[in-house]
C-alpha cells in the first residue's frame, strides 16, 4: 500500500507532536478508523485500546448515538457563538450539568480544552475574593503528583517537575504545591499554610485519582480533609475531575464517591465521549454570587471563541442521555472487578511494586525503570494500545469494552511484567 501513508510521511516532516523530541520519535501507529474498543492500523493490523485517546472514549468509538447527535446538529448548525445568539445544544447542556453535578454546583461556563477549564476556574477564585472584599488573592495551593495543564497558569499548579517549574521560573506563577494531606501531619502542615497565607484564593486537587501523574490514588478522606480545611480557612476548594468525570472511578464524579462536593468543578475528556473538544467550569451558587451583582466589573472576563460549540456541547448531550439510558456505572464496576481479579495477582512479583484499582482505570507501578518506547512497541507487537507513563503501565479502557478484550489487555500487561523477571 504504497500511497495509503503518503499523508504520514509526508506530514511527519511538518507535524509537531505533543510532549516528543521530534528527533528521536518513534514512528506514531497510523490509524484507519476505529470502532467498540479497537483501533484500525492503515497497514491491516487491528490494535485492542487500553488507553482510549487520553482517557476521552468512555463509550467506546463510533457509539452510534454520540455520531448521530453530531450529524444532526450539523445539519441544522454548525455553530453559533454565545456573545448576543443563543443555541439550544449549550443552553441544554448547562442545565442538565448543573442538575447531574453534586450540591449547588449550577453555573457551567464552557471552553475546549481542560487547560483553559482549569484557567478559568482559577481567574474565577481570584475574582471571586476580589468582588466580594476587594481582596487580592492570587496564589494557589497544590499537591505534588498533579496535573492541571499545559498553559502557564495551570503548569503553576502542577507537580513542579510535570510542569517544569525549573525550565520555566519566571515565567510560572510560584504556587504553594504540597502533600496531598494523607497522614495527620500533613493535614496540619496543610492547615498552618492556610492559617499562615492570606493570599491563597483556592485550593486545587485531582480528587481520588492523580491521572497524567501515574494514576497515583488517595482515600475520600484526603478530600474530606482538604473540604474542612478551606472552610475553616475561607478558601475555595476546585476540583479538577478533567479526568475522573463521567464515570472512570464508578460514580458519575468523584466527588459522589468521595462524598465531597468542591465550589468549582472543572470537567473536559470524556465530556464528549472523545468524539469533539469541549470542557467545562461549574460553579456553585455561593461562587457565582459574587459575580452576579449591579457592577459591570464584577462580570467574569473570558469568552473563547467556540464557547459552547453547538456539535461539541449536542454530543454532550448525547453523551448524558448515554449515561441515563444504559448501565454506564454498573458496566465500570464491572470492569474494575475485572481489572481487580486479573491483575491484583501482579502484586505479588517481585518486579512489582505495586498494583492499584479504582473504577475503570488500573495501574501496575514496576520497581525499576525500563525502556518506555522499547514498551510502547512492544504492547503494539502484541496487538495492543498500552503508554506507561515512566514506570507505571495504565489502562483507562472503555466502560463498554469486552470481557474478553479487557483479558487481553490485562494479559499483555501480565507478560510484559514477565519480560521483567529477574
Ligand atoms: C487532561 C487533563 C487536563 C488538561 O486538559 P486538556 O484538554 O489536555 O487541556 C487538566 N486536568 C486533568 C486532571 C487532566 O487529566
Amino acid at each position: 500500500m504504497p500511497n495509503r501513508n503518503d499523508w504520514f510521511r509526508k506530514g511527519l516532516d511538518h507535524i509537531w507532536l505533543p510532549y516528543a523530541q521530534m528527533k528521536t520519535l518513534p514512528d506514531p501507529a497510523p490509524i484507519r478508523s476505529t470502532e467498540g474498543s479497537l483501533l484500525l492500523m492503515e497497514d491491516g493490523r487491528t490494535l485492542i485500546d487500553g488507553v482510549g485517546s487520553w482517557w476521552t472514549s468512555v463509550h467506546g468509538y463510533n457509539h452510534p448515538a454520540l455520531l448521530k447527535a453530531a450529524h444532526d446538529q450539523l445539519d441544522a448548525m454548525p455553530h453559533v457563538m454565545l456573545g448576543g445568539l443563543a443555541h439550544e445544544q449549550a443552553y441544554r447542556l448547562a442545565a442538565r450539568l448543573a442538575q447531574v453535578t453534586p450540591g449547588t454546583l449550577s453555573r457551567v461556563f464552557f471552553t475546549e480544552s481542560g487547560s483553559v477549564a482549569v484557567e478559568v476556574a482559577m481567574k474565577i477564585a481570584v475574582q471571586y475574593a476580589m468582588n466580594r472584599t476587594g481582596a487580592r488573592r492570587t496564589r494557589f495551593v497544590s499537591f505534588k503528583g498533579g496535573y492541571h495543564g499545559d498553559t502557564f497558569a495551570t503548569m503553576s499548579v502542577c507537580d513542579p517537575e510535570e510542569g517544569m517549574h525549573s525550565l520555566f521560573a519566571g515565567v510560572v506563577p510560584e504556587q504553594y504545591v504540597v502533600d496531598l494531606p494523607d497522614s495527620d501531619d500533613r493535614a496540619a502542615a496543610l492547615d498552618r499554610l492556610l492559617a499562615q497565607h492570606d493570599d491563597i484564593a483556592a485550593v486545587i486537587v485531582e480528587p481520588l485519582i492523580q491521572g497524567a501523574g501515574g494514576m497515583r490514588m488517595h482515600s475520600p478522606a484526603v478530600l474530606q480533609t482538604l473540604r474542612a480545611a478551606c472552610d475553616r480557612h475561607g478558601v475555595l476548594l476546585i476540583f479538577d475531575e478533567i479526568f475522573t468525570g463521567f464515570g472512570r472511578t464508578g460514580e458519575l464524579f468523584a466527588a459522589d464517591r468521595a462524598g465531597v462536593t468542591p465550589d468549582i468543578l472543572c470537567l473536559g475528556k470524556a465530556l464528549t465521549g472523545g468524539v469533539t473538544p469541549l470542557a467545562a467550569t461549574i460553579a456553585s451558587d455561593e461562587v457565582y454570587a459574587a459575580f452576579h451583582t449591579d457592577s459591570a466589573e464584577h462580570a467574569l472576563m473570558h469568552g473563547p471563541t467556540f464557547t459552547g460549540h453547538a456539535i461539541a456541547c449536542a454530543v454532550a448531550n448525547a453523551g448524558l442521555d448515554l449515561f441515563e439510558r444504559e448501565p454506564r456505572l454498573a458496566q465500570v464496576r464491572a470492569v474494575e472487578k475485572q481489572l481487580l481479579d486479573e491483575l491484583d495477582p501482579l502484586a505479588s512479583l517481585p518486579q512489582v511494586a505495586d498494583v492499584r484499582v479504582c473504577g475503570a482505570v488500573a495501574a501496575v507501578e514496576f520497581r525499576e525503570d525500563f525502556d518506555v518506547e522499547a514498551a510502547r512497541r512492544w504492547f503494539i507487537e502484541q496487538g495492543t494500545f498500552i503508554r506507561p507513563l515512566g514506570r507505571v503501565v495504565y489502562l483507562t479502557p472503555s466502560y463498554v469494552i469486552e470481557s474478553r478484550q479487557l483479558s487481553r489487555l490485562t494479559g499483555a500487561i501480565a507478560d510484559f511484567a514477565g519480560t521483567l523477571a529477574g
